[in-house]
């Protein structure tokens, strides 16, 4: 059994913008073929989910904190990353 530490992480959907629990919406990205150049984070995200609460839309392997980060971790990298072109995604 792993020693699991990770308290508050439930593995449901925490929305990093505001820590609403409920996502209106998931849907899946067709991965837009690499045009070379582009730095845009939100060009690798194959699933996104839309927080009910704030209408961000959430990449989910933050929203649900797939690769084992936590949800401090998860929010750093949403405002950072993803946060300023978010209203623009699907
Ligand atoms: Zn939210």
């Amino acid at each position: 059994m792993a020693n699991i530490t990770n308290n508050d992480d439930s593995n449901g959907f925490i929305c990093p913008e505001c820590e609403h629990t409920v996502s209106c919406k998931d849907v899946s990205r067709s991965m837009a073929p690499p045009t070379g150049k582009t730095l845009d984070p939100w060009q690798s995200v194959l699933q996104t989910s839309k927080c009910d609460k704030c209408k961000y839309t959430i990449p989910c392997h933050l929203a649900y904190r797939w690769s084992n980060i936590n949800f401090k971790d998860a929010r750093i990298e949403w405002i950072k990353l993803y946060k300023k072109r978010s209203l623009q995604q699907p």
